[in-house]
Protein backbone atom coordinates (compact mmCIF):
# COMPACT_ATOMS: atom_id res chain seq x y z
CA UNK A 1 0.00 0.00 0.00
CA UNK A 2 0.86 3.35 -1.05
CA UNK A 3 1.07 5.85 1.91
CA UNK A 4 -0.17 9.74 0.91
CA UNK A 5 3.18 11.67 1.15
CA UNK A 6 1.16 14.05 3.53
CA UNK A 7 0.87 11.16 6.37
CA UNK A 8 4.85 11.71 5.84
CA UNK A 9 6.61 12.88 9.29
CA UNK A 10 9.67 15.29 9.43
CA UNK A 11 12.24 13.89 11.77
CA UNK A 12 15.38 16.32 12.41
CA UNK A 13 18.61 15.76 14.30
CA UNK A 14 20.87 18.09 15.03
CA UNK A 15 24.29 17.33 15.39
CA UNK A 16 25.53 13.89 15.57
CA UNK A 17 27.16 13.32 18.91
CA UNK A 18 26.88 10.22 21.15
CA UNK A 19 23.48 9.80 21.10
CA UNK A 20 22.30 10.45 17.93
CA UNK A 21 25.23 8.53 16.46
CA UNK A 22 23.43 5.06 18.04
CA UNK A 23 19.79 6.51 16.63
CA UNK A 24 21.25 6.80 12.77
CA UNK A 25 22.71 3.03 13.01
CA UNK A 26 19.26 1.86 15.05
CA UNK A 27 17.35 3.13 11.96
CA UNK A 28 19.30 0.95 9.13
CA UNK A 29 18.12 -2.13 11.04
CA UNK A 30 14.72 -0.84 11.76
CA UNK A 31 13.39 2.41 9.91
CA UNK A 32 11.13 4.81 11.15
CA UNK A 33 7.55 3.90 9.03
CA UNK A 34 6.28 6.79 7.22
CA UNK A 35 9.30 8.94 8.57
CA UNK A 36 11.63 11.38 7.09
CA UNK A 37 14.43 11.71 9.01
CA UNK A 38 17.05 13.99 8.19
CA UNK A 39 20.49 14.70 10.35
CA UNK A 40 22.07 18.33 9.99
CA UNK A 41 25.87 18.27 11.50
CA UNK A 42 28.67 20.71 10.87
CA UNK A 43 31.21 18.09 10.81
CA UNK A 44 30.53 14.88 7.72
CA UNK A 45 33.83 13.09 9.72
CA UNK A 46 33.17 12.98 13.37
CA UNK A 47 36.00 12.32 15.98
CA UNK A 48 36.04 9.74 19.15
CA UNK A 49 36.81 11.74 22.14
CA UNK A 50 37.95 9.08 23.78
CA UNK A 51 40.38 8.70 21.17
CA UNK A 52 41.56 11.73 20.38
CA UNK A 53 44.56 12.10 23.22
CA UNK A 54 45.90 8.69 21.36
CA UNK A 55 45.33 10.73 18.36
CA UNK A 56 47.57 13.68 19.28
CA UNK A 57 49.87 11.47 21.07
CA UNK A 58 50.21 9.52 18.01
CA UNK A 59 49.26 6.26 19.14
CA UNK A 60 46.34 6.50 16.47
CA UNK A 61 45.85 7.67 12.91
CA UNK A 62 43.15 10.05 11.76
CA UNK A 63 40.98 7.42 10.48
CA UNK A 64 40.77 5.37 13.66
CA UNK A 65 39.23 7.26 15.51
CA UNK A 66 36.80 9.13 13.08
CA UNK A 67 33.37 8.15 11.93
CA UNK A 68 32.21 8.83 8.32
CA UNK A 69 28.76 10.28 8.67
CA UNK A 70 27.89 10.54 4.66
CA UNK A 71 28.24 6.74 4.40
CA UNK A 72 26.69 6.14 7.57
CA UNK A 73 23.42 7.73 6.96
CA UNK A 74 23.45 6.35 3.67
CA UNK A 75 23.44 3.28 4.80
CA UNK A 76 20.72 4.08 7.57
CA UNK A 77 18.37 5.63 4.75
CA UNK A 78 18.89 9.20 6.23
CA UNK A 79 19.27 12.20 4.44
CA UNK A 80 22.79 14.24 5.26
CA UNK A 81 22.60 17.77 5.14
CA UNK A 82 26.16 18.92 6.16
CA UNK A 83 26.12 22.77 7.71
CA UNK A 84 25.76 24.41 10.60
CA UNK A 85 22.13 25.22 12.38
CA UNK A 86 21.98 28.96 12.97
CA UNK A 87 19.10 29.30 15.12
CA UNK A 88 15.19 27.30 14.85
CA UNK A 89 12.02 29.05 14.80
CA UNK A 90 9.46 26.80 17.78
CA UNK A 91 6.44 28.05 16.49
CA UNK A 92 6.82 27.69 12.95
CA UNK A 93 9.03 24.66 13.40
CA UNK A 94 11.68 25.82 11.04
CA UNK A 95 15.13 24.91 10.99
CA UNK A 96 17.75 27.91 9.78
CA UNK A 97 21.09 26.66 8.53
CA UNK A 98 23.99 28.66 7.86
CA UNK A 99 24.26 28.74 3.51
CA UNK A 100 21.32 26.64 3.42
CA UNK A 101 17.51 26.72 2.66
CA UNK A 102 15.62 27.19 6.14
CA UNK A 103 13.94 23.25 7.02
CA UNK A 104 10.35 22.32 8.19
CA UNK A 105 10.29 19.90 10.76
CA UNK A 106 7.41 17.83 13.12
CA UNK A 107 9.75 16.23 15.31
CA UNK A 108 13.40 18.23 16.56
CA UNK A 109 16.23 16.29 18.33
CA UNK A 110 19.55 18.23 19.71
CA UNK A 111 22.80 16.71 20.43
CA UNK A 112 25.02 19.84 19.59
CA UNK A 113 27.50 18.77 22.95
CA UNK A 114 29.00 21.66 24.27
CA UNK A 115 32.59 23.64 24.44
CA UNK A 116 34.91 25.22 26.75
CA UNK A 117 33.19 28.53 27.83
CA UNK A 118 35.58 31.45 26.95
CA UNK A 119 33.12 34.24 27.10
CA UNK A 120 34.33 35.46 30.85
CA UNK A 121 38.05 35.79 29.70
CA UNK A 122 39.29 39.19 28.10
CA UNK A 123 40.93 38.20 24.80
CA UNK A 124 39.66 34.64 24.71
CA UNK A 125 37.32 35.02 21.92
CA UNK A 126 40.78 35.87 19.99
CA UNK A 127 43.48 34.23 21.11
CA UNK A 128 41.79 30.88 23.31
CA UNK A 129 42.10 27.57 21.67
CA UNK A 130 39.17 25.48 22.69
CA UNK A 131 39.64 21.43 22.42
CA UNK A 132 36.72 21.66 21.10
CA UNK A 133 35.47 21.66 18.38
CA UNK A 134 38.00 19.14 17.62
CA UNK A 135 38.83 19.23 14.41
CA UNK A 136 39.69 23.17 14.76
CA UNK A 137 42.24 22.08 17.45
CA UNK A 138 43.53 19.73 15.43
CA UNK A 139 44.42 21.94 12.53
CA UNK A 140 46.04 24.47 15.06
CA UNK A 141 48.25 22.15 16.64
CA UNK A 142 49.61 20.20 13.80
CA UNK A 143 50.04 23.44 12.67
CA UNK A 144 51.76 25.15 15.39
CA UNK A 145 53.91 21.60 15.50
CA UNK A 146 55.05 22.03 11.71
CA UNK A 147 56.09 25.54 12.41
CA UNK A 148 58.10 24.76 16.15
CA UNK A 149 59.81 21.70 14.30
CA UNK A 150 61.11 24.23 11.28
CA UNK A 151 62.43 26.31 13.86
CA UNK A 152 65.95 26.35 15.91
CA UNK A 153 65.19 22.92 18.55
CA UNK A 154 67.12 25.00 21.11
CA UNK A 155 64.31 27.69 21.86
CA UNK A 156 62.22 26.87 24.48
CA UNK A 157 58.88 26.45 23.25
CA UNK A 158 56.30 26.98 26.29
CA UNK A 159 52.85 25.07 26.73
CA UNK A 160 50.22 25.99 28.41
CA UNK A 161 47.02 24.01 28.97
CA UNK A 162 44.01 26.07 31.31
CA UNK A 163 41.79 23.50 32.89
CA UNK A 164 42.08 21.19 35.33
CA UNK A 165 39.75 18.52 34.41
CA UNK A 166 40.07 15.08 32.77
CA UNK A 167 39.97 16.00 28.97
CA UNK A 168 42.47 19.09 29.96
CA UNK A 169 45.22 16.65 31.63
CA UNK A 170 44.41 13.86 28.86
CA UNK A 171 45.62 16.42 26.07
CA UNK A 172 48.60 18.12 27.71
CA UNK A 173 50.41 14.23 28.44
CA UNK A 174 49.76 13.32 24.89
CA UNK A 175 51.19 17.24 23.68
CA UNK A 176 54.20 15.72 25.99
CA UNK A 177 54.30 12.45 24.70
CA UNK A 178 54.50 13.89 21.48
CA UNK A 179 57.10 16.28 22.05
CA UNK A 180 59.18 14.15 24.00
CA UNK A 181 59.55 10.66 21.80
CA UNK A 182 58.35 12.02 18.10
CA UNK A 183 60.14 15.26 18.06
CA UNK A 184 63.17 17.34 18.88
CA UNK A 185 61.67 20.36 19.87
CA UNK A 186 62.86 21.82 23.55
CA UNK A 187 59.56 22.34 25.79
CA UNK A 188 58.06 23.27 29.14
CA UNK A 189 54.73 22.78 29.75
CA UNK A 190 52.31 24.24 32.62
CA UNK A 191 49.03 23.37 33.82
CA UNK A 192 46.42 26.27 35.23
CA UNK A 193 43.80 24.68 37.00
CA UNK A 194 40.96 26.70 38.84
CA UNK A 195 40.24 24.31 41.48
CA UNK A 196 42.99 23.64 44.33
CA UNK A 197 42.94 20.14 43.14
CA UNK A 198 43.26 19.01 39.50
CA UNK A 199 40.62 15.88 38.56
CA UNK A 200 38.35 17.23 41.66
CA UNK A 201 35.76 15.27 40.70
CA UNK A 202 37.65 11.65 40.61
CA UNK A 203 38.60 10.09 44.14
CA UNK A 204 42.11 10.89 45.71
CA UNK A 205 43.69 8.43 44.68
CA UNK A 206 43.33 9.33 41.01
CA UNK A 207 44.31 13.17 42.11
CA UNK A 208 47.84 11.88 43.67
CA UNK A 209 49.08 9.32 41.00
CA UNK A 210 48.04 12.21 37.98
CA UNK A 211 49.86 15.19 40.54
CA UNK A 212 52.91 12.64 41.29
CA UNK A 213 53.32 11.62 37.21
CA UNK A 214 52.97 15.27 36.07
CA UNK A 215 55.60 16.22 38.87
CA UNK A 216 57.85 13.25 37.30
CA UNK A 217 57.18 14.83 33.35
CA UNK A 218 58.47 18.14 34.99
CA UNK A 219 54.90 19.57 33.92
CA UNK A 220 54.40 22.82 36.12
CA UNK A 221 50.68 23.29 38.17
CA UNK A 222 49.49 26.21 39.11
CA UNK A 223 46.28 25.58 40.80
CA UNK A 224 43.70 27.37 42.68
CA UNK A 225 44.03 30.53 39.91
CA UNK A 226 41.41 31.51 37.21
CA UNK A 227 43.15 32.94 33.72
CA UNK A 228 41.51 36.26 33.28
CA UNK A 229 43.30 37.40 30.32
CA UNK A 230 44.96 36.26 26.92
CA UNK A 231 46.63 38.13 24.32
CA UNK A 232 48.91 36.79 21.28
CA UNK A 233 51.55 35.69 23.83
CA UNK A 234 50.75 35.93 27.05
CA UNK A 235 48.42 34.86 29.66
CA UNK A 236 47.41 36.97 33.06
CA UNK A 237 46.41 35.01 36.20
CA UNK A 238 43.62 36.53 38.41
CA UNK A 239 46.65 37.31 40.69
CA UNK A 240 48.29 39.33 38.01
CA UNK A 241 50.85 36.37 37.22
CA UNK A 242 51.85 36.64 33.68
CA UNK A 243 52.67 33.34 31.56
CA UNK A 244 54.78 33.54 28.29
CA UNK A 245 53.19 30.60 25.96
CA UNK A 246 53.83 30.01 22.57
CA UNK A 247 51.11 27.42 22.28
CA UNK A 248 47.98 27.63 24.59
CA UNK A 249 44.95 25.12 24.84
CA UNK A 250 41.86 25.48 26.82
CA UNK A 251 39.48 22.58 28.01
CA UNK A 252 38.04 25.19 31.13
CA UNK A 253 33.79 23.64 32.45
CA UNK A 254 31.69 23.17 29.20
CA UNK A 255 29.76 25.96 28.05
CA UNK A 256 26.79 26.18 25.78
CA UNK A 257 26.12 28.12 22.15
CA UNK A 258 23.63 30.48 22.24
CA UNK A 259 20.86 29.49 19.60
CA UNK A 260 18.66 27.21 21.77
CA UNK A 261 18.04 29.85 24.31
CA UNK A 262 18.02 33.06 21.45
CA UNK A 263 15.21 31.08 19.85
CA UNK A 264 13.18 30.76 22.75
CA UNK A 265 13.89 27.15 24.25
CA UNK A 266 14.11 27.32 28.24
CA UNK A 267 17.75 27.10 29.31
CA UNK A 268 19.39 27.21 32.75
CA UNK A 269 21.36 29.88 33.48
CA UNK A 270 24.23 28.54 31.19
CA UNK A 271 22.27 28.12 28.58
CA UNK A 272 21.61 24.39 28.57
CA UNK A 273 18.22 22.95 27.15
CA UNK A 274 16.14 21.95 30.15
CA UNK A 275 14.40 18.59 29.84
CA UNK A 276 12.45 16.58 31.79
CA UNK A 277 12.57 12.72 32.69
CA UNK A 278 11.90 11.56 28.97
CA UNK A 279 15.15 13.84 27.81
CA UNK A 280 12.24 16.26 25.90
CA UNK A 281 12.17 20.59 26.28
CA UNK A 282 10.62 21.06 29.16
CA UNK A 283 9.07 24.46 27.11
CA UNK A 284 8.73 22.51 24.02
CA UNK A 285 7.67 18.89 23.97
CA UNK A 286 8.20 18.48 19.89
CA UNK A 287 11.80 18.90 20.70
CA UNK A 288 13.85 16.80 22.21
CA UNK A 289 17.60 17.23 23.66
CA UNK A 290 20.56 14.73 25.28
CA UNK A 291 24.02 14.88 25.79
CA UNK A 292 26.14 17.88 26.74
CA UNK A 293 23.88 20.53 25.36
CA UNK A 294 21.05 19.01 28.14
CA UNK A 295 20.33 20.03 31.42
CA UNK A 296 18.76 16.99 32.52
CA UNK A 297 16.33 17.59 36.31
CA UNK A 298 19.17 16.55 38.16
CA UNK A 299 22.16 17.90 36.96
CA UNK A 300 24.82 15.15 35.36
CA UNK A 301 28.39 15.12 34.53
CA UNK A 302 29.20 16.69 31.20
CA UNK A 303 30.68 13.30 29.85
CA UNK A 304 29.96 11.36 26.63
CA UNK A 305 29.35 8.54 28.75
CA UNK A 306 25.28 9.86 29.49
CA UNK A 307 25.32 11.05 25.77
CA UNK A 308 25.50 7.23 24.98
CA UNK A 309 23.46 5.90 27.32
CA UNK A 310 20.66 8.81 26.61
CA UNK A 311 20.68 7.12 22.86
CA UNK A 312 18.68 4.10 23.64
CA UNK A 313 16.24 5.92 25.26
CA UNK A 314 15.83 9.14 22.84
CA UNK A 315 15.46 6.66 20.12
CA UNK A 316 12.25 4.43 21.95
CA UNK A 317 11.02 8.27 22.72
CA UNK A 318 11.04 9.47 18.99
CA UNK A 319 9.71 6.63 17.64
CA UNK A 320 6.67 6.76 20.91
CA UNK A 321 5.91 10.20 20.05
CA UNK A 322 5.29 9.90 16.38
CA UNK A 323 2.96 6.68 16.81
CA UNK A 324 1.64 8.91 19.85
CA UNK A 325 2.42 6.22 22.15
CA UNK A 326 3.80 6.44 26.11
CA UNK A 327 7.62 7.24 26.33
CA UNK A 328 9.98 6.35 28.37
CA UNK A 329 11.73 7.71 31.48
CA UNK A 330 15.64 7.81 31.73
CA UNK A 331 17.36 6.65 34.88
CA UNK A 332 20.67 7.86 34.98
CA UNK A 333 23.63 6.04 36.58
CA UNK A 334 25.08 7.58 39.34
CA UNK A 335 28.81 6.33 38.84
CA UNK A 336 30.15 5.40 35.75
CA UNK A 337 33.89 3.94 34.65
CA UNK A 338 36.36 6.35 33.89
CA UNK A 339 39.52 5.17 31.50
CA UNK A 340 42.18 8.46 31.67
CA UNK A 341 45.31 8.01 29.80
CA UNK A 342 48.60 9.27 30.68
CA UNK A 343 50.59 10.02 27.85
CA UNK A 344 52.27 6.80 26.56
CA UNK A 345 50.06 3.54 26.44
CA UNK A 346 49.42 3.23 30.07
CA UNK A 347 46.02 4.17 31.46
CA UNK A 348 43.97 4.17 35.00
CA UNK A 349 41.20 3.16 35.48
CA UNK A 350 38.36 4.77 38.35
CA UNK A 351 34.81 4.14 39.54
CA UNK A 352 33.80 5.61 42.90
CA UNK A 353 36.14 5.13 45.09
CA UNK A 354 38.35 2.02 43.52
CA UNK A 355 41.34 2.60 41.74
CA UNK A 356 44.12 0.79 39.38
CA UNK A 357 46.36 1.39 36.82
CA UNK A 358 48.78 0.15 34.50
CA UNK A 359 49.57 -0.67 30.27
CA UNK A 360 46.67 -3.38 30.51
CA UNK A 361 43.88 -0.59 31.26
CA UNK A 362 45.32 1.33 27.77
CA UNK A 363 44.65 -1.90 26.31
CA UNK A 364 41.50 -2.04 27.60
CA UNK A 365 40.47 1.08 26.93
CA UNK A 366 42.35 0.71 23.59
CA UNK A 367 39.64 -2.49 23.03
CA UNK A 368 36.27 -0.58 23.95
CA UNK A 369 37.28 2.56 21.89
CA UNK A 370 38.16 0.84 18.46
CA UNK A 371 35.05 -1.34 18.98
CA UNK A 372 33.15 2.17 19.32
CA UNK A 373 34.61 3.23 16.19
CA UNK A 374 34.42 0.03 13.98
CA UNK A 375 31.33 -0.34 14.85
CA UNK A 376 30.02 2.49 13.39
CA UNK A 377 32.32 2.47 10.19
CA UNK A 378 31.52 -1.06 9.33
CA UNK A 379 28.95 -1.94 6.76
CA UNK A 380 27.48 -4.83 8.02
CA UNK A 381 24.17 -3.74 10.22
C1 LIG B 1 39.91 15.08 24.74
C2 LIG B 1 38.60 14.65 25.33
C3 LIG B 1 38.47 13.36 25.83
C4 LIG B 1 37.26 12.95 26.38
N1 LIG B 1 37.16 11.68 26.85
C5 LIG B 1 36.00 11.25 27.38
C6 LIG B 1 35.87 9.92 27.85
O1 LIG B 1 36.81 9.12 27.81
N2 LIG B 1 34.65 9.55 28.38
C7 LIG B 1 33.59 10.41 28.44
O2 LIG B 1 32.51 10.02 28.91
N3 LIG B 1 33.69 11.68 27.99
C8 LIG B 1 34.85 12.12 27.46
N4 LIG B 1 34.96 13.42 27.02
C9 LIG B 1 33.78 14.29 27.08
C10 LIG B 1 32.94 14.02 25.86
O3 LIG B 1 33.69 14.27 24.70
C11 LIG B 1 31.69 14.89 25.79
O4 LIG B 1 31.01 14.83 27.01
C12 LIG B 1 30.84 14.31 24.68
O5 LIG B 1 31.50 14.44 23.44
C13 LIG B 1 29.49 15.00 24.60
O6 LIG B 1 28.79 14.29 23.64
P1 LIG B 1 27.55 14.88 22.91
O7 LIG B 1 26.84 13.67 22.40
O8 LIG B 1 26.78 15.78 23.80
O9 LIG B 1 28.10 15.80 21.72
P2 LIG B 1 29.44 15.80 20.89
O10 LIG B 1 30.12 14.48 20.92
O11 LIG B 1 30.22 16.99 21.31
O12 LIG B 1 28.92 16.00 19.42
C14 LIG B 1 28.22 17.14 19.00
C15 LIG B 1 28.19 17.19 17.49
O13 LIG B 1 27.29 18.21 17.07
C16 LIG B 1 27.87 18.97 16.02
N5 LIG B 1 27.33 20.33 16.11
C17 LIG B 1 27.64 21.24 17.08
N6 LIG B 1 26.94 22.38 16.85
C18 LIG B 1 26.19 22.17 15.75
C19 LIG B 1 25.27 22.99 15.04
N7 LIG B 1 24.98 24.21 15.46
N8 LIG B 1 24.70 22.48 13.92
C20 LIG B 1 24.97 21.21 13.51
N9 LIG B 1 25.85 20.40 14.15
C21 LIG B 1 26.44 20.86 15.26
C22 LIG B 1 29.37 18.91 16.28
O14 LIG B 1 30.08 19.12 15.12
C23 LIG B 1 29.54 17.50 16.86
O15 LIG B 1 29.83 16.58 15.84
C24 LIG B 1 36.17 13.85 26.46
C25 LIG B 1 36.30 15.15 25.95
C26 LIG B 1 37.50 15.56 25.40
C27 LIG B 1 37.62 16.97 24.90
Amino acid sequence: MITPASHKKYLFLIGCGHSHISIIKKLGICPLPDTKVTLISTDSLIPYSGMLPGLIAGHYTFEDCHIDLQKLCQRAGVQFVHSEVQHIDPLTKRIYCYQHPSLQYDLLSINIGSQPALNDIKGANKHGCPIKPFQQFLDYWQHWLKIAQSMNTNVLQRIVMTGGGAASIEVLLAMHYKLRHTTSIHASFTLVCANQNILSSFNERVQVFFKRHLKTLDITIISGRHVAAINQHQLTLDDGTILDYDFSAWATHAGAQFWPAESGLKCDNKGFIQIDQYLRSVSHPDIFAVGDIAAFMTPLPKAGVYAIRQGPVLASNLAATLKQHPLLAFKPQKRFLSLLTTGDRHAIASWGPLFGHGKWVWWWKNYIDRAFVVRFNQNRR
